[in-house]
């Protein structure tokens, strides 16, 4: 399927959804993965993104970013739709799955294929070497596409942006990375496609999520550069850490939100976010209380947040 028939099938749906965010300049999103049950870390995220959005007016979605299918946590799916209950966030469209979009990921590799911008990979993990930076090796080679992964050329170029809140950043693909994967050799779709895809088609105009995403954010700008899509305004939030100065993750078992102790746990996101005190009780309403004293330039600067070990 190409992209042109994708937008045709779907272009009642698209058409709406465009319109209603051609209604408000601000479109904020809340995008996790359910590679776990959701922890007080995705909370943060989840009110920053929430109140920034509502403080301006703006219109908050909810999408959850489930392609990376071996990864996928029994009941980290249903943890996520029930804490936006139980949190009482109210997205502004349906909450959309990335694993019922794979023919669109597909139809814009095809694209960027036409395009010559990408191309079949046939390195292994171990070819790699350690320095992590890819050196070209495939680019030449014209491989077919089935079953290898497939990397998008990178350019030698200085990709700067003003983050909201971590100042200005830069990055060079080509040192810094090298050409990268955009679907793997077991057909996973990866992240950094999937994001930039969406983010388009959903209107999305600010980015508010964690800072350990900080050095994804050059190859999403360079993949939507390619795409031709406009660039996205970013705010990326010091990280939760725990008592042993890890970031809350996933992976380091931080324990998942307890959905009866929202209305502490949502005291607890805005007092992490150094916003003014909540004085109202049930979740609804502190959310409420949170957008209307929303202040971003509280949050305190860095990449970690310091003295909220839950
Ligand atoms: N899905 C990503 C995560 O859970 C976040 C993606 C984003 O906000 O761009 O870490």
């Amino acid at each position: 399927m190409t992209v042109e028939n994708y937008l045709a099938e779907h272009s009642s749906e698209l058409e709406q959804q465009r319109n209603d965010v051609s209604l408000t300049r601000y479109t904020g999103r809340f995008a996790p993965s359910p590679t776990g049950p959701l922890h007080f870390g995705s909370l943060i995220t989840a009110v920053a993104s929430y109140c920034d959005a509502k403080a301006q007016h703006g219109k908050w979605l909810v999408r959850i970013e489930d392609t990376d299918i071996p990864r996928i946590y029994p009941g980290s799916e249903s943890h996520i739709l029930r804490c936006i209950d139980a949190f009482q966030f109210k997205p502004d469209a349906e909450i959309i799955f990335q694993k019922d979009r794979l023919e669109l990921y597909e139809a814009v590799l095809q694209q960027l294929q036409q395009q010559d911008l990408v191309y079949a990979c046939q390195c292994t993990r171990k070819m790699l070497g350690s320095d992590h930076i890819y050196a070209g090796t495939c680019r030449n080679l014209g491989l077919d596409f089935a079953e290898q992964a497939i990397r998008v050329k990178v350019s030698d170029q200085d990709i700067y942006f003003q983050d909201r809140l971590q100042g200005q950043q830069c990055s060079n693909l080509a040192q810094d990375l090298g050409d990268f994967v955009l679907k793997r050799r077991d057909g996973i779709i990866n992240y950094q496609l999937a994001v930039v895809v969406d983010d388009y088609l959903q209107g999305i105009t600010h980015v508010v999520r964690g800072a350990d995403l900080l050095d994804n954010t050059a190859r999403q700008i360079y993949l939507g550069q390619l795409l031709g899509y406009p660039r996205l305004n970013y705010m990326h939030l010091p990280l939760a850490m725990n008592a042993q100065g890890q970031k809350l993750s996933k992976q380091n078992l931080a324990q998942a939100l307890d959905l009866t102790q929202a209305s502490q746990l949502l005291q607890a996101a805005f007092t992490a976010l150094n916003q003014p005190p909540i004085t109202l009780d049930t979740p609804a309403r502190m959310l409420l209380q949170g957008i209307q004293q929303w202040d971003a330039s509280r949050i305190p600067v860095g990449t970690t947040l310091h003295g909220c070990y839950l």
